[in-house]
């Protein structure tokens, strides 16, 4: 199937204008201070919450 017209260079653009990727949101660790992602758990110390970190001495 072929477009029946070919799009102008602003329509094209126009609809590029949303596809820009956003920057990775990172927050600090407040057990450690490192960057981590939000509702994950740290990878230096493992922290996740108060009351809840894993151990990750195993998988090194
Ligand atoms: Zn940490």
């Amino acid at each position: 199937m072929l477009p029946v017209q070919r799009q102008t260079r602003t329509q094209g653009r126009k609809r590029r204008s949303h596809d820009a990727h956003k920057p990775v949101h990172v927050a600090s660790c407040p057990n450690c201070g490192s960057a981590r992602l939000p509702h994950t758990a740290c990878n230096q110390c493992g922290y996740v919450r108060p009351g809840l970190s894993l151990n990750l001495s195993k998988e090194d």
